[in-house]
């Protein structure tokens, strides 16, 4: 049995993978790495239907999320359950983090950034802040979780760590090829963008190019870019 993934993207919400990084993970799955989500929240605020409950809208946003992953060649999808807005950095949910990782041992993490200014959905800071501290150092130390050795989860050292919506961006995804399968991935968010119209697409298409202005290439996804110390 093999239950190690190339890549893991940790995200607060369903939809926020392809918005941050949809073009990047489609590009990766061709190249043939192993991708698995780990999304954090049900989403289950995120209407403003009154008929909508968040029973249903639970229901609704997973399985929205999993044809999305699927689209873009995402091998596996793993919902925490917490409810929407409600992520806290406490020891609990870092240690829910550090499970994932020790189960999948993925080298790469892609997660949210926790330091954005200002107005940023609070789950994506507390989201980005307790990924990063589980990687360094509470998934690598094995003193950290007697309990997870016990149950025959062993540290693992994650590599590299790559966060969307950041301000300071070092790293640039040339995503010209799978711009329209990213697209493709975001409206199997019916719930969210069901009525994302021709010319949102072609406002965040502009975005997208202003990314990867004086590159060689048209379109871009942008990234922090972490190295972790080996
Ligand atoms: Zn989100």
């Amino acid at each position: 049995m093999c239950d190690d993934y190339d890549i893991m993207l940790i995200a607060p919400h369903p939809d926020d993978p392809e918005f941050g990084a949809g073009g990047t993970v489609a590009a990766w799955a061709a190249d043939g790495k192993s991708i698995i989500y780990i999304i954090c929240t049900n989403g289950n605020k995120g209407s403003s239907d009154i008929e909508m409950t968040a029973e249903k809208l639970t229901y609704i946003r997973e399985e929205e999320q999993r044809e999305a992953a699927k689209m873009l060649g995402v091998k596996k999808v793993v919902f925490l359950g917490h409810d929407d807005q409600s992520l806290e950095d406490t020891p609990a949910f870092r240690k829910e983090i550090v499970v994932q990782i020790r189960t999948y041992k993925p080298g790469v993490v892609i997660t949210t950034d926790p330091y954005r200014r200002y107005v940023w959905h609070r789950d994506h800071r507390i989201c980005g802040q307790a990924v990063m501290d589980a990687i360094f150092p509470c998934a690598r130390d094995r003193l950290a979780y007697p309990d997870l050795i016990e149950a025959g989860l062993e540290p693992h050292k994650v590599k590299e760590i790559y966060f969307f919506g950041a301000e300071h961006t070092n790293y640039f995804s040339d995503i010209s090829s799978t711009f329209a399968v990213k697209m493709a991935a975001l409206r199997c968010h019916k719930s969210q963008v069901g009525k994302f119209t021709q010319e949102q697409e072609d406002n965040y298409r502009k975005v997208l190019a202003k990314n990867a202005e004086g590159q060689a290439y048209e379109l871009a996804e942008t990234f922090f870019r972490v190295v972790l110390p080996l």
